[in-house]
Protein backbone atom coordinates (compact mmCIF):
# COMPACT_ATOMS: atom_id res chain seq x y z
CA UNK A 1 0.00 0.00 0.00
CA UNK A 2 1.64 3.48 -1.17
CA UNK A 3 0.99 6.64 0.58
CA UNK A 4 -1.63 7.66 -1.32
CA UNK A 5 -3.78 4.85 -1.11
CA UNK A 6 -3.32 4.75 2.31
CA UNK A 7 -4.71 8.28 2.09
CA UNK A 8 -7.70 7.14 0.53
CA UNK A 9 -8.35 4.36 2.65
CA UNK A 10 -7.68 5.98 5.57
CA UNK A 11 -10.46 8.80 5.02
CA UNK A 12 -13.07 6.25 3.91
CA UNK A 13 -12.50 4.24 7.61
CA UNK A 14 -12.03 7.85 9.56
CA UNK A 15 -15.95 8.49 8.15
CA UNK A 16 -16.56 4.70 9.03
CA UNK A 17 -15.74 5.41 12.38
CA UNK A 18 -17.85 8.50 13.02
CA UNK A 19 -20.80 6.89 11.64
CA UNK A 20 -20.21 4.13 14.08
CA UNK A 21 -20.13 5.93 16.77
CA UNK A 22 -23.13 8.07 16.16
CA UNK A 23 -25.25 4.54 15.05
CA UNK A 24 -24.00 1.84 17.63
CA UNK A 25 -26.69 2.41 19.33
CA UNK A 26 -28.89 1.22 16.34
CA UNK A 27 -27.06 -2.20 16.58
CA UNK A 28 -28.07 -5.10 18.66
CA UNK A 29 -25.59 -4.85 21.82
CA UNK A 30 -24.48 -8.82 21.44
CA UNK A 31 -23.94 -10.39 18.22
CA UNK A 32 -26.80 -13.23 17.31
CA UNK A 33 -23.87 -15.69 16.52
CA UNK A 34 -23.29 -18.74 18.42
CA UNK A 35 -19.72 -20.23 18.78
CA UNK A 36 -17.52 -21.21 15.65
CA UNK A 37 -20.21 -19.16 13.29
CA UNK A 38 -17.47 -16.35 12.52
CA UNK A 39 -14.93 -18.74 12.23
CA UNK A 40 -16.42 -21.02 9.84
CA UNK A 41 -16.57 -18.18 7.17
CA UNK A 42 -12.88 -17.34 7.32
CA UNK A 43 -10.33 -19.58 5.48
CA UNK A 44 -8.32 -21.73 7.43
CA UNK A 45 -5.02 -20.62 5.17
CA UNK A 46 -3.55 -17.52 4.64
CA UNK A 47 -3.67 -15.47 1.16
CA UNK A 48 -0.82 -16.39 -0.65
CA UNK A 49 -0.59 -13.15 -3.08
CA UNK A 50 -1.83 -9.70 -1.25
CA UNK A 51 -5.19 -8.73 -1.94
CA UNK A 52 -6.75 -5.19 -1.82
CA UNK A 53 -7.64 -3.43 0.90
CA UNK A 54 -11.25 -2.65 -0.48
CA UNK A 55 -11.76 -6.81 -0.61
CA UNK A 56 -10.72 -6.36 3.37
CA UNK A 57 -12.45 -3.57 4.79
CA UNK A 58 -15.69 -4.92 2.88
CA UNK A 59 -14.69 -8.51 4.80
CA UNK A 60 -14.79 -6.75 8.06
CA UNK A 61 -18.30 -5.28 7.48
CA UNK A 62 -19.48 -8.76 5.88
CA UNK A 63 -18.11 -11.18 8.39
CA UNK A 64 -16.58 -9.38 11.75
CA UNK A 65 -18.81 -6.58 12.54
CA UNK A 66 -22.20 -8.58 12.57
CA UNK A 67 -20.15 -11.04 15.45
CA UNK A 68 -18.76 -8.30 17.60
CA UNK A 69 -20.69 -7.64 21.10
CA UNK A 70 -20.39 -3.34 21.28
CA UNK A 71 -18.81 -2.39 23.88
CA UNK A 72 -19.64 1.40 23.33
CA UNK A 73 -22.67 0.91 22.82
CA UNK A 74 -25.53 3.37 25.17
CA UNK A 75 -27.14 0.31 26.05
CA UNK A 76 -24.12 -1.36 27.69
CA UNK A 77 -24.71 -2.32 31.37
CA UNK A 78 -22.65 -5.30 31.50
CA UNK A 79 -19.62 -6.41 33.57
CA UNK A 80 -18.02 -2.95 33.79
CA UNK A 81 -17.76 -0.49 30.99
CA UNK A 82 -14.71 -0.80 28.68
CA UNK A 83 -14.77 2.74 27.46
CA UNK A 84 -13.34 4.78 24.14
CA UNK A 85 -14.29 8.40 22.88
CA UNK A 86 -13.41 9.95 19.55
CA UNK A 87 -9.96 12.15 21.42
CA UNK A 88 -9.21 8.58 22.32
CA UNK A 89 -9.02 7.05 19.16
CA UNK A 90 -7.45 9.44 17.86
CA UNK A 91 -4.53 9.30 19.92
CA UNK A 92 -4.23 5.70 19.25
CA UNK A 93 -4.31 5.89 15.35
CA UNK A 94 -1.23 8.21 16.04
CA UNK A 95 0.30 5.86 18.48
CA UNK A 96 0.02 3.06 15.79
CA UNK A 97 1.14 5.25 12.88
CA UNK A 98 4.68 6.30 14.72
CA UNK A 99 4.57 2.80 15.90
CA UNK A 100 7.63 3.47 18.90
CA UNK A 101 8.31 0.86 21.14
CA UNK A 102 8.80 2.93 24.54
CA UNK A 103 10.94 0.65 26.94
CA UNK A 104 13.32 3.15 27.80
CA UNK A 105 13.40 6.55 27.68
CA UNK A 106 16.23 6.82 24.85
CA UNK A 107 14.03 4.42 23.03
CA UNK A 108 11.15 7.37 22.23
CA UNK A 109 12.19 10.81 24.75
CA UNK A 110 8.88 12.61 24.34
CA UNK A 111 6.93 8.80 25.64
CA UNK A 112 8.41 8.04 28.23
CA UNK A 113 8.41 11.92 29.71
CA UNK A 114 4.44 12.44 28.54
CA UNK A 115 3.54 9.48 30.46
CA UNK A 116 5.42 11.25 33.96
CA UNK A 117 3.48 14.17 32.98
CA UNK A 118 0.36 12.34 32.55
CA UNK A 119 0.47 10.04 35.55
CA UNK A 120 1.39 13.02 37.83
CA UNK A 121 -1.91 14.81 35.94
CA UNK A 122 -4.34 11.48 36.84
CA UNK A 123 -2.43 11.36 40.48
CA UNK A 124 -3.52 15.19 41.43
CA UNK A 125 -7.03 14.47 39.77
CA UNK A 126 -7.87 11.08 41.99
CA UNK A 127 -6.36 13.49 44.77
CA UNK A 128 -3.70 10.88 46.14
CA UNK A 129 -1.02 12.83 47.68
CA UNK A 130 2.59 13.68 45.53
CA UNK A 131 4.61 11.26 47.24
CA UNK A 132 2.86 8.68 44.46
CA UNK A 133 4.66 7.90 40.66
CA UNK A 134 2.68 6.20 38.31
CA UNK A 135 3.42 4.47 35.37
CA UNK A 136 0.82 2.50 32.80
CA UNK A 137 0.82 -0.90 32.94
CA UNK A 138 -2.10 -3.17 30.10
CA UNK A 139 -4.25 -4.48 32.76
CA UNK A 140 -5.31 -4.36 36.57
CA UNK A 141 -4.45 -7.87 36.68
CA UNK A 142 -0.67 -7.07 35.55
CA UNK A 143 -0.58 -4.63 38.08
CA UNK A 144 -1.76 -6.94 40.98
CA UNK A 145 0.51 -9.29 39.92
CA UNK A 146 3.43 -6.15 39.87
CA UNK A 147 2.34 -5.41 43.51
CA UNK A 148 2.26 -9.12 44.63
CA UNK A 149 5.72 -9.80 43.47
CA UNK A 150 7.09 -6.33 44.86
CA UNK A 151 5.36 -7.43 48.32
CA UNK A 152 7.40 -10.65 48.02
CA UNK A 153 10.84 -9.29 47.28
CA UNK A 154 9.54 -6.98 49.91
CA UNK A 155 8.58 -9.30 52.44
CA UNK A 156 11.96 -11.11 52.12
CA UNK A 157 14.16 -8.34 51.37
CA UNK A 158 15.15 -9.13 48.05
CA UNK A 159 16.05 -12.82 49.36
CA UNK A 160 13.00 -14.33 47.09
CA UNK A 161 14.46 -12.81 43.65
CA UNK A 162 17.71 -14.07 44.63
CA UNK A 163 16.99 -17.57 45.94
CA UNK A 164 13.97 -18.60 44.79
CA UNK A 165 10.58 -19.36 47.26
CA UNK A 166 12.84 -21.88 49.70
CA UNK A 167 14.67 -20.99 52.64
CA UNK A 168 12.83 -18.26 54.42
CA UNK A 169 9.38 -18.62 56.19
CA UNK A 170 6.33 -19.43 53.83
CA UNK A 171 4.94 -15.75 52.85
CA UNK A 172 1.26 -15.24 53.27
CA UNK A 173 -1.39 -13.00 51.22
CA UNK A 174 -4.74 -11.39 52.28
CA UNK A 175 -7.89 -10.27 50.24
CA UNK A 176 -11.50 -10.47 51.05
CA UNK A 177 -13.98 -13.40 49.78
CA UNK A 178 -15.51 -10.88 47.40
CA UNK A 179 -11.56 -9.73 45.86
CA UNK A 180 -11.22 -9.90 41.74
CA UNK A 181 -9.74 -13.58 40.69
CA UNK A 182 -6.84 -11.38 39.17
CA UNK A 183 -5.49 -11.71 43.19
CA UNK A 184 -5.58 -15.61 43.28
CA UNK A 185 -3.98 -15.51 39.03
CA UNK A 186 -1.34 -13.01 40.61
CA UNK A 187 -0.95 -15.52 44.51
CA UNK A 188 -0.07 -18.10 41.80
CA UNK A 189 2.00 -16.30 39.56
CA UNK A 190 4.25 -14.87 41.78
CA UNK A 191 4.92 -17.97 43.93
CA UNK A 192 2.96 -17.69 46.81
CA UNK A 193 1.03 -20.79 46.27
CA UNK A 194 -3.08 -20.84 46.76
CA UNK A 195 -2.72 -22.40 49.86
CA UNK A 196 -1.14 -18.91 50.67
CA UNK A 197 -3.82 -16.98 49.88
CA UNK A 198 -6.30 -15.70 52.81
CA UNK A 199 -9.44 -15.06 51.58
CA UNK A 200 -11.03 -13.10 54.44
CA UNK A 201 -14.79 -12.98 55.26
CA UNK A 202 -17.15 -9.73 54.93
CA UNK A 203 -19.96 -8.22 56.61
CA UNK A 204 -23.30 -7.41 55.23
CA UNK A 205 -22.33 -5.12 52.44
CA UNK A 206 -19.45 -7.31 51.31
CA UNK A 207 -16.94 -5.49 52.78
CA UNK A 208 -13.68 -7.01 54.44
CA UNK A 209 -13.87 -7.74 58.14
CA UNK A 210 -10.87 -5.88 59.26
CA UNK A 211 -11.27 -7.88 62.50
CA UNK A 212 -10.50 -11.27 60.48
CA UNK A 213 -8.15 -9.91 58.90
CA UNK A 214 -5.68 -9.06 62.23
CA UNK A 215 -6.74 -12.07 63.54
CA UNK A 216 -5.56 -14.13 59.95
CA UNK A 217 -2.50 -12.15 60.00
CA UNK A 218 -1.65 -13.29 64.12
CA UNK A 219 -2.29 -16.48 63.47
CA UNK A 220 -0.22 -17.00 60.61
CA UNK A 221 2.72 -15.41 62.19
CA UNK A 222 2.13 -17.25 65.12
CA UNK A 223 2.22 -20.54 63.07
CA UNK A 224 5.94 -19.06 62.07
CA UNK A 225 4.17 -17.81 58.32
CA UNK A 226 5.35 -14.69 57.18
CA UNK A 227 2.21 -11.89 56.18
CA UNK A 228 3.69 -10.28 52.79
CA UNK A 229 0.51 -8.43 51.00
CA UNK A 230 -3.05 -7.56 51.86
CA UNK A 231 -5.05 -6.67 48.91
CA UNK A 232 -8.30 -4.34 49.55
CA UNK A 233 -10.59 -3.76 47.10
CA UNK A 234 -12.20 -0.16 46.34
CA UNK A 235 -15.45 -1.47 44.38
CA UNK A 236 -14.89 -5.33 44.14
CA UNK A 237 -16.73 -6.62 41.04
CA UNK A 238 -19.78 -8.27 41.86
CA UNK A 239 -21.17 -5.65 43.77
CA UNK A 240 -18.60 -2.65 44.15
CA UNK A 241 -18.10 -3.24 47.97
CA UNK A 242 -16.01 -0.78 49.71
CA UNK A 243 -13.30 -2.45 51.94
CA UNK A 244 -12.49 -0.10 55.14
CA UNK A 245 -9.09 0.75 53.87
CA UNK A 246 -8.24 2.95 56.61
CA UNK A 247 -8.74 0.08 59.22
CA UNK A 248 -6.70 -2.00 57.16
CA UNK A 249 -4.06 0.68 56.43
CA UNK A 250 -3.23 0.66 59.95
CA UNK A 251 -3.31 -3.17 60.09
CA UNK A 252 -0.87 -3.41 57.55
CA UNK A 253 1.20 -0.94 59.10
CA UNK A 254 1.05 -2.32 62.86
CA UNK A 255 2.13 -6.00 61.11
CA UNK A 256 4.45 -4.47 58.10
CA UNK A 257 2.26 -5.60 55.34
CA UNK A 258 2.26 -4.33 52.02
CA UNK A 259 -0.99 -2.69 51.32
CA UNK A 260 -2.06 -3.00 47.50
CA UNK A 261 -5.52 -1.18 46.75
CA UNK A 262 -7.48 -2.71 43.81
CA UNK A 263 -10.04 0.05 42.32
CA UNK A 264 -9.64 -0.91 38.24
CA UNK A 265 -13.06 0.60 38.03
CA UNK A 266 -14.19 2.48 40.63
CA UNK A 267 -10.61 4.24 40.67
CA UNK A 268 -11.92 6.58 37.90
CA UNK A 269 -14.77 7.68 40.44
CA UNK A 270 -11.94 9.49 42.76
CA UNK A 271 -12.29 12.90 40.33
CA UNK A 272 -15.59 13.38 41.77
CA UNK A 273 -14.68 15.69 44.63
CA UNK A 274 -18.13 14.48 46.38
CA UNK A 275 -17.43 10.69 46.03
CA UNK A 276 -13.74 11.22 47.11
CA UNK A 277 -14.97 10.13 50.42
CA UNK A 278 -15.31 6.39 49.41
CA UNK A 279 -11.55 6.45 48.68
CA UNK A 280 -10.43 7.51 52.49
CA UNK A 281 -7.24 5.42 53.54
CA UNK A 282 -5.83 4.61 50.12
CA UNK A 283 -3.46 7.29 50.08
CA UNK A 284 -2.01 5.20 52.99
CA UNK A 285 -1.51 2.18 50.04
CA UNK A 286 1.70 0.67 48.96
CA UNK A 287 0.64 0.41 45.88
CA UNK A 288 -3.34 1.00 44.12
CA UNK A 289 -4.58 0.16 40.46
CA UNK A 290 -7.20 2.06 38.69
CA UNK A 291 -7.90 1.00 34.82
CA UNK A 292 -8.87 4.15 32.48
CA UNK A 293 -9.47 1.97 30.21
CA UNK A 294 -12.99 1.33 32.35
CA UNK A 295 -14.87 4.63 33.43
CA UNK A 296 -11.85 7.09 32.28
CA UNK A 297 -13.06 7.36 28.35
CA UNK A 298 -9.43 5.71 27.12
CA UNK A 299 -9.74 3.11 25.12
CA UNK A 300 -8.13 -0.50 25.99
CA UNK A 301 -5.61 -0.80 27.09
CA UNK A 302 -4.69 1.23 29.61
CA UNK A 303 -4.25 1.21 33.58
CA UNK A 304 -2.92 3.58 36.13
CA UNK A 305 -0.51 1.20 39.06
CA UNK A 306 0.95 4.20 41.25
CA UNK A 307 3.46 3.00 43.98
CA UNK A 308 4.60 4.55 47.43
CA UNK A 309 8.22 4.14 47.02
CA UNK A 310 9.35 3.84 43.52
CA UNK A 311 12.60 2.31 44.96
CA UNK A 312 10.68 -0.95 46.34
CA UNK A 313 9.35 -1.45 42.70
CA UNK A 314 12.73 -0.85 41.02
CA UNK A 315 14.08 -3.32 43.70
CA UNK A 316 11.97 -5.71 42.32
CA UNK A 317 11.85 -5.24 38.42
CA UNK A 318 15.17 -3.34 37.36
CA UNK A 319 17.96 -5.02 36.01
CA UNK A 320 20.01 -3.94 33.08
CA UNK A 321 22.03 -6.02 30.31
CA UNK A 322 24.68 -4.71 29.10
CA UNK A 323 22.85 -4.14 25.38
CA UNK A 324 20.55 -1.86 27.21
CA UNK A 325 22.45 0.36 29.20
CA UNK A 326 22.97 3.99 28.31
CA UNK A 327 24.48 7.52 28.98
CA UNK A 328 21.13 8.72 30.33
CA UNK A 329 20.43 6.18 32.63
CA UNK A 330 21.12 8.37 35.92
CA UNK A 331 18.77 10.91 34.58
CA UNK A 332 16.27 9.28 33.37
CA UNK A 333 12.77 6.62 33.99
CA UNK A 334 13.01 3.69 31.84
CA UNK A 335 9.94 2.06 32.07
CA UNK A 336 11.32 -1.11 31.29
CA UNK A 337 12.13 -1.46 34.91
CA UNK A 338 8.61 -0.59 36.33
CA UNK A 339 6.91 -3.92 35.40
CA UNK A 340 7.13 -6.96 33.85
CA UNK A 341 7.35 -6.64 30.11
CA UNK A 342 10.39 -4.86 28.14
CA UNK A 343 8.37 -3.98 25.22
CA UNK A 344 5.87 -1.02 25.74
CA UNK A 345 3.24 0.95 23.50
CA UNK A 346 2.71 4.24 23.85
CA UNK A 347 -0.42 4.77 26.14
CA UNK A 348 0.09 7.94 27.44
CA UNK A 349 -0.71 9.75 24.35
CA UNK A 350 -4.34 8.45 24.31
CA UNK A 351 -5.03 9.58 27.81
CA UNK A 352 -3.40 13.09 27.41
CA UNK A 353 -5.78 13.49 24.72
CA UNK A 354 -8.53 12.30 26.75
CA UNK A 355 -7.83 14.86 29.49
CA UNK A 356 -7.30 17.78 27.60
CA UNK A 357 -10.18 17.20 25.32
CA UNK A 358 -12.60 16.56 28.20
CA UNK A 359 -11.13 18.51 30.64
CA UNK A 360 -11.11 17.31 34.38
CA UNK A 361 -14.45 19.31 34.73
CA UNK A 362 -15.64 17.41 31.76
CA UNK A 363 -14.70 13.75 33.08
CA UNK A 364 -15.99 14.45 35.80
CA UNK A 365 -19.40 15.57 35.11
CA UNK A 366 -19.92 12.12 32.99
CA UNK A 367 -19.10 10.02 36.03
CA UNK A 368 -21.15 11.86 38.25
CA UNK A 369 -23.90 11.42 35.86
CA UNK A 370 -23.74 7.78 35.77
CA UNK A 371 -23.86 7.79 39.62
CA UNK A 372 -26.76 10.20 39.54
CA UNK A 373 -28.29 7.75 37.25
CA UNK A 374 -27.44 4.32 39.39
CA UNK A 375 -29.02 6.00 42.34
CA UNK A 376 -32.42 7.01 40.54
CA UNK A 377 -32.66 3.56 39.27
CA UNK A 378 -32.10 2.15 42.67
CA UNK A 379 -34.85 4.09 43.80
CA UNK A 380 -37.09 2.62 41.33
CA UNK A 381 -35.97 -0.70 42.58
CA UNK A 382 -36.72 0.02 46.07
CA UNK A 383 -40.06 1.55 44.86
CA UNK A 384 -41.39 -1.59 43.06
CA UNK A 385 -42.40 -4.47 45.52
CA UNK A 386 -41.70 -6.79 43.01
CA UNK A 387 -37.51 -6.62 43.51
CA UNK A 388 -35.36 -6.58 45.29
CA UNK A 389 -32.01 -4.40 45.95
CA UNK A 390 -28.94 -6.77 47.01
CA UNK A 391 -26.14 -4.26 47.86
CA UNK A 392 -25.35 -0.82 48.65
CA UNK A 393 -24.89 1.67 45.38
CA UNK A 394 -22.02 3.29 46.07
CA UNK A 395 -20.67 3.93 42.07
CA UNK A 396 -22.58 3.15 39.28
CA UNK A 397 -23.46 -0.62 39.48
CA UNK A 398 -27.06 -1.79 40.83
CA UNK A 399 -27.37 -5.24 41.80
CA UNK A 400 -30.84 -6.80 41.81
CA UNK A 401 -33.20 -9.34 41.76
CA UNK A 402 -37.06 -10.17 40.93
CA UNK A 403 -38.91 -11.46 43.70
CA UNK A 404 -42.06 -10.81 43.89
CA UNK A 405 -43.99 -11.44 47.20
CA UNK A 406 -45.06 -14.62 47.85
CA UNK A 407 -42.88 -17.18 45.05
CA UNK A 408 -40.84 -19.68 47.07
CA UNK A 409 -37.23 -18.77 47.21
CA UNK A 410 -36.09 -22.21 45.22
CA UNK A 411 -37.57 -20.60 42.00
CA UNK A 412 -36.29 -17.42 42.45
CA UNK A 413 -32.68 -17.99 40.48
CA UNK A 414 -34.30 -19.84 37.95
CA UNK A 415 -36.57 -17.11 37.01
CA UNK A 416 -34.10 -14.69 37.47
CA UNK A 417 -31.76 -15.98 35.20
CA UNK A 418 -34.98 -16.35 32.88
CA UNK A 419 -35.36 -12.81 33.17
CA UNK A 420 -32.10 -11.69 32.16
CA UNK A 421 -31.60 -14.06 29.28
CA UNK A 422 -35.06 -12.40 27.94
CA UNK A 423 -33.80 -8.92 28.39
CA UNK A 424 -30.36 -9.47 26.62
CA UNK A 425 -32.40 -11.55 24.01
CA UNK A 426 -33.98 -8.20 23.16
CA UNK A 427 -30.79 -6.54 21.80
CA UNK A 428 -31.35 -3.14 23.05
CA UNK A 429 -29.54 -3.75 26.43
CA UNK A 430 -26.89 -6.06 27.92
CA UNK A 431 -26.60 -6.49 31.53
CA UNK A 432 -24.97 -10.15 33.27
CA UNK A 433 -24.69 -11.55 36.98
CA UNK A 434 -22.90 -12.45 39.94
CA UNK A 435 -23.85 -14.48 43.13
CA UNK A 436 -24.57 -12.39 46.34
CA UNK A 437 -24.97 -14.26 49.33
CA UNK A 438 -25.19 -17.81 47.40
CA UNK A 439 -28.36 -15.83 45.01
CA UNK A 440 -28.36 -14.77 41.72
CA UNK A 441 -28.16 -11.37 41.51
CA UNK A 442 -28.47 -9.50 38.02
CA UNK A 443 -25.92 -6.78 37.59
CA UNK A 444 -26.84 -3.75 35.90
CA UNK A 445 -23.90 -0.98 35.37
CA UNK A 446 -24.00 2.34 34.30
CA UNK A 447 -20.82 3.58 33.04
CA UNK A 448 -21.19 3.68 29.09
CA UNK A 449 -20.62 7.46 27.59
CA UNK A 450 -23.03 7.54 25.33
CA UNK A 451 -25.74 6.30 28.30
CA UNK A 452 -28.26 8.93 29.29
CA UNK A 453 -31.29 8.44 31.48
CA UNK A 454 -33.82 7.13 28.45
CA UNK A 455 -31.17 4.35 28.20
CA UNK A 456 -31.86 3.75 31.30
CA UNK A 457 -35.66 4.06 31.39
CA UNK A 458 -35.12 1.88 28.56
CA UNK A 459 -33.50 -1.03 30.13
CA UNK A 460 -35.67 -0.54 33.54
CA UNK A 461 -38.71 -1.09 31.35
CA UNK A 462 -37.54 -3.72 29.83
CA UNK A 463 -37.11 -5.89 32.68
CA UNK A 464 -40.24 -4.84 34.31
CA UNK A 465 -42.04 -6.03 31.68
CA UNK A 466 -39.98 -9.21 30.56
CA UNK A 467 -41.04 -9.62 34.60
CA UNK A 468 -44.50 -9.78 33.84
CA UNK A 469 -44.30 -12.95 31.39
CA UNK A 470 -41.09 -14.82 32.96
CA UNK A 471 -42.97 -17.14 35.09
CA UNK A 472 -44.00 -18.78 31.92
CA UNK A 473 -40.74 -18.43 29.47
CA UNK A 474 -39.23 -21.53 29.21
CA UNK A 475 -35.25 -22.14 30.55
C1 LIG B 1 -11.94 -5.30 36.06
C2 LIG B 1 -11.29 -5.59 37.36
C3 LIG B 1 -10.04 -6.20 37.42
C4 LIG B 1 -9.33 -6.74 36.19
O1 LIG B 1 -9.03 -5.74 35.29
P1 LIG B 1 -8.14 -6.02 33.98
O2 LIG B 1 -7.62 -4.67 33.64
O3 LIG B 1 -9.08 -6.56 32.95
O4 LIG B 1 -7.09 -6.99 34.34
C5 LIG B 1 -9.46 -6.36 38.66
N1 LIG B 1 -10.07 -5.95 39.78
C6 LIG B 1 -11.28 -5.37 39.76
C7 LIG B 1 -11.91 -4.93 41.04
C8 LIG B 1 -11.93 -5.17 38.54
O5 LIG B 1 -13.13 -4.58 38.53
Amino acid sequence: MNPDEFRRHAHELVDWMADYMERVGELPVTPPVGPGDVRRRLPASPPAEGEPFGQLFEDFQRLILPGMTHWNHPGWFAYFPGNNSPPSVLGEMLTATIGAQCMSWVTSPAATELEQVVMDWLRQMVGLPDGFVGSIQDTASTATLVALLSAREHASRGATGLRGMSGGPALTVYASQEAHSSVDKGVKLAGYGLERLRRIPTDAQYALSPDALERAIEQDRAAGLEPACVVASIGTTSSTAVDPVVEVAAICRRHGVWLHVDAAYAGSAAIVPELRKRFEGWEQADSIVLNPHKWLLTNFDCTAYYVRDRDALLSAFSLTPEYLRTVHDEQVVNYRDWGIQLGRRFRALKLWFVIRSYGVEGLQAIIRQHVTLAAELARWIDANPEFERMAPVPFGLVCFRYRPPGLAEERVDTLNERLLAAVNATGRVFMTHTRLGGRYTIRLVIGQRATERKHVEEAWRLITEAAEGVESLSP
